[in-house]
């Protein structure tokens, strides 16, 4: 008989796990030690938290890969370890990529700068042109990656065409859903072969600390792991269990994360003092028809241009009192920033055109306060200009 398969909220707390046995600790402890008790005279792999078989590294890996639906999953670091280690698990020197144009500044940076100095091609195709992808394909083609929705301007990206193209090529799918979280979209379910999350974001979703996961095939995650041993991202026993702490109520974040930032970006398209708004879920957002046919939840994340310019965006960044003035996203607090100046720093002018962030443009990461309270934070801080 077919085992029934539990929802996403009952995955994120629980995994694919039985019932624990009478007198085990319901929250599951920390096994903050670096090394554990091997057997003497053993070809058994050695337990050490570097090599990734610290029991709350495995614990969070097996979660994961129940919620992406994956063979397996790993936790790292960073989101950057997750993103360097996947692609070093799938390419050689030699090997040539297709970014997409639309990515973390961070992340851009690693392919453009690193991945050249490894040997590894980098070509940055336009994802908004039809045959933007196509054009780039070579022989030595192995990987594509996208990010999806995009940082900063929410765009959302159909995996589908990407497949077919990859499948026919024999280049993996990699994709950066940090944005969207398992809750809203599961990129394997699209045709993607590993997905990347910067775990410091909606996973862990309270700001206090700093991982990366990949989920893909137990080949690729296999992969990462001896990589991960050799160049060292391995987390911190602590991280995550908090990571595994903040994952249990995901769920019912994303969905406050999702009706907030909704009912925001609708205020906000209102306001005569916000010229633009970028929000999936406005029937104005150019990919509102994929992102209703192929996410749960358009996210937290807005996009606003206020009126004025770099003064009106400092101004309104300086009057606001409950929304944060940091960079990062995707924790229970609303965050503001000026991607020029954090995600997307030391770009060059054409390419902040090219990523449509102009003057005025800040980024919204809409949290999960009282959405009553965040909008009227708004609404003094544009009435004080
Ligand atoms: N992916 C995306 C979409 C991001 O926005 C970021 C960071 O902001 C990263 C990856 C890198 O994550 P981390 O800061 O955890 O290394």
């Amino acid at each position: 008989m077919k085992r029934r398969r539990s929802g996403y909220s009952t995955r994120a707390i629980h995994g694919n796990g039985t019932t624990p046995p009478v007198g085990s600790p319901v929250s599951y402890p920390i096994h903050q030690s670096s090394t554990f008790v091997n057997p003497i005279g053993s070809p058994d792999d050695v337990l050490y938290t570097r090599y990734g078989n610290n029991p709350n590294q495995i614990r969070l890996g097996e979660k994961l890969a129940a919620l992406e639906g994956s063979e397996d999953a790993i936790l790292l670091s960073s989101g950057m370890g997750a993103t360097s280690l996947a692609h070093m698990a799938v390419l050689s020197p030699g090997d040539h990529l297709i970014a997409s144009d639309w990515i973390y500044g961070g992340t851009k940076k690693l392919f453009r700068d690193e991945f050249e100095r490894l040997g590894i091609d980098v070509s940055f195709a336009n994802p908004a042109k039809s045959d933007g992808w196509k054009q780039h394909l070579r022989e030595t083609t192995r990987a594509v990656f996208v990010e999806t929705p995009t940082n900063p301007q929410v765009r959302v990206i159909d995996l589908g065409p990407l497949a077919e193209l990859c499948k026919s090529s024999g280049a993996r799918l990699l994709v950066d859903a940090t944005i969207a979280s398992p809750i809203n979209f599961r990129p394997l379910e699209h045709g993607a072969d590993i997905v990347i999350h910067s775990a410091t974001k909606y996973l862990n979703g309270h700001s206090d600390v700093i991982a990366g996961a990949v989920a893909g095939p137990s080949g690729v995650i296999e992969r990462v792991r001896e990589l991960m041993k050799m160049w060292g991202q391995a987390p911190d026993p602590h991280a995550v269990w908090l990571v595994e702490r903040g994952l249990k109520t995901i769920a019912v974040r994303m969905a406050t994360h999702n009706s907030n930032a909704q009912a925001f970006a609708e205020w906000a398209s209102g306001h005569p003092k916000i010229s633009k708004v970028t929000y999936p879920g406005l029937a104005d957002h150019p990919d509102h028809e994929w992102a209703s046919r192929l996410y749960e939840g358009f996210g937290g994340m807005v996009g606003i241009v206020v009126c004025g310019g770099s003064p009106g965006a400092t101004t309104l960044l300086r009057n606001l009192k409950l929304a944060t003035h940091a960079p990062s996203f995707g924790g229970v607090e609303t965050l503001v920033s000026e991607p020029r100046y954090t995600s997307h720093a030391g770009q060059s002018a054409a390419e902040l055109v090219k990523a449509e962030i102009g003057d005025g443009f800040v980024r919204v990461s809409v949290g999960i306060e009282d959405v009553s309270d965040i909008i009227s934070d708004f609404e003094s801080a544009l009435n004080n200009q």
